[in-house]
């Protein structure tokens, strides 16, 4: 007799496979699992024996996995996204049959994903890209899961991803997205705020330290302190636990001996390019991502610094004379300069979604993504809650800024936060991300903006016309000649 067929399947067992698999295991869903480099395999199905026998079955050969899955089969996959898993549904589509589900469980491209579908579509194989947030940790205990495609193949495996999501107040932390490429460019754009939430945090620690002059210890009690209030969040968190570690090879701290050089995969890049694609303003987001890129110039800035220095400045800090800094009240006023700037920055990213929901017709509930976001992933936070309850007010609300208790919130912190930026800017520490959010919010906020001129100058050197305040209609004028 055929041994019992398994549940579902994954294959692709590194860092986020393994775990998802056992998640699911833990779960009670028999899961059948499957690797290229087959000691991947092994090594799942030894970790699934040694935490208590889960119920996973390893198969080397591509045939033999599809196969070991009861049917409609469903099938996860984890691998690089991209051509891997292109390669990946080549090697597994085959022993597939009609009514079958591939769900990719990568950041991958959406319009990978919207080719793929239509693929599928033609061999009568379902298709769904399925964002997974939450890194290590959240794949093993409780991720925050953005499936979109095939409604069918969603509810194939709903019983199983609403088990295997992180659960919070209000149910597990996944929904169906949308149609077509929607849930990776939800999890496209929830990594661009987290691109947001990570500058902003590192402004803060910087403004804190460099002006402040806090040490490492009182960062880790600052930010623990944080997190019981309005800013509670993953990344608030482990920003705390960050500090505290001691640098295991010599005497220090282990954050003040990690290279100031970020890396990155490339989500960040797609949101800042698609929110130009449509002609959204995401600044806080850009300026994260250029951050990124003049991190990555070490030995540029550090020769600069050189430069700069013989051409006469200070020290890489200019020491702030004219007065003196009331620590505390420094803190305070960075704690609420950070709210701020994040919600400037989750507007950014939310417009961007309502945006491309409208143009590809995927009826997008931005309340509903909030509260998926609650939980599991790298950007959950408190004040997803109230993001949530901003959309549920109004579901077309234009901008989180006019919410009227985001806008109370906004001006409550106003004066706070032009005091950080200020301070930052005459001690010439760069704050992009506060900057860029604080600019957001005074060009949002004003009636009236300079860019009657830029329409006179464009009207001036290209004849390109402008609307009248007084008058219907478009006009041009002979500048040279009346000037
Ligand atoms: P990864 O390092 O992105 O990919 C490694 C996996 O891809 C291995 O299973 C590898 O198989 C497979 N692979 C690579 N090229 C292949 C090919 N040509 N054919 C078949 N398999 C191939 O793994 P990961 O970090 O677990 O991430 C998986 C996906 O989840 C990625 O899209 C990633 O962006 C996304 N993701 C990752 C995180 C995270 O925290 N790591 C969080 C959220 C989402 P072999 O063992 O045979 O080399």
């Amino acid at each position: 007799e055929a041994a019992a067929l398994s549940r579902i399947g994954l294959a692709g067992l590194a860092v986020m496979g393994q775990n998802l698999a056992l998640n699911i295991a833990e779960k009670g869903f028999p899961i059948s699992v499957y690797n290229r480099t087959a000691s991947k395999v092994d090594e799942t199905v030894g970790r699934a024996a040694s935490e208590g026998g889960l119920p996973i079955s390893g198969h080397h050969s591509p045939a033999d996995f599809v196969l070991s899955i009861q049917r409609p089969r469903s099938i996860i996959i984890l691998v690089k996204a991209g051509a891997p898993v292109d390669q990946t549904i080549n090697t597994l589509s085959q022993f597939m049959e009609p009514g079958d589900a591939i769900i990719d469980g990568g950041n991958e491209w959406y319009e990978n994903t919207e080719r793929r579908i239509r693929d599928a579509a033609a061999c009568g194989l379902l298709y769904l890209g399925m964002g997974v947030s939450g890194g290590e940790d959240g794949a093993r205990h409780g991720p925050s899961l953005m499936p979109g495609g095939s409604f069918q193949a969603y509810e194939n495996i709903e019983k199983i991803v609403t088990r295997v999501a992180a659960q919070v107040d209000d149910g597990p932390c996944v929904t169906y997205v949308g149609e077509g490429g929607s849930g990776n460019f939800v999890k496209m754009v929830h990594n661009g705020i987290e691109y947001g939430d990570m500058q902003l945090i590192s402004e803060a620690y910087d403004v804190l330290k460099n002006i402040g002059g806090l040490s490492n210890s009182e960062l880790a009690e600052i930010f623990a302190d944080w997190n019981l209030g309005e800013l509670e969040s993953f990344l608030i968190e482990i920003t705390a636990d960050i500090f505290k570690v001691k640098d295991e090879h010599c005497e220090g701290d282990l954050v003040d001996k990690i290279l100031d050089k970020t890396g990155m995969k490339g989500t960040g890049k797609w949101t800042v390019q698609q929110a130009a694609e449509l002609s959204i303003a995401a600044p806080t987001i850009a300026a994260s991502l250029d951050c990124r890129y003049l991190s990555g110039l070490k030995e540029e800035r550090v020769f600069a610094a050189r430069i700069l220095e013989e051409a006469g400045i200070k020290g890489d800090v200019n020491v702030i004379t004219s007065r003196s800094i009331d620590k505390k009240r420094l803190i305070d006023d960075v704690r609420q300069a950070l709210y701020a700037s994040k919600i400037c920055s989750y507007a950014q990213g939310m417009n961007l979604l309502r945006t491309k929901s409208e143009e590809k017709a995927w009826n997008l509930n931005l309340g509903e993504l909030a509260r998926i976001w609650k939980g599991g992933c790298i950007i959950r936070a408190r004040f997803l809650d109230r993001i949530k309850k901003a959309y549920e007010r109004n579901r077309v609300l234009a901008n989180l800024i006019v919410d009227p208790e985001f806008a109370r919130e906004m001006v409550q912190r106003q004066a706070a936060w032009r005091r950080v930026v200020g301070l930052a800017i005459e001690a010439g520490i760069s704050t992009p991300g506060m900057c860029a959010s604080l600019a957001y919010f005074d060009t949002y906020r004003r009636a009236r903006l300079p860019a009657n001129l830029v329409q006179a100058q464009r009207d001036l050197f290209g004849a390109h016309t402008y609307e009248r305040i007084d008058l219907p209609g478009s006009f041009h004028t002979e500048w040279k000649k009346l000037a």
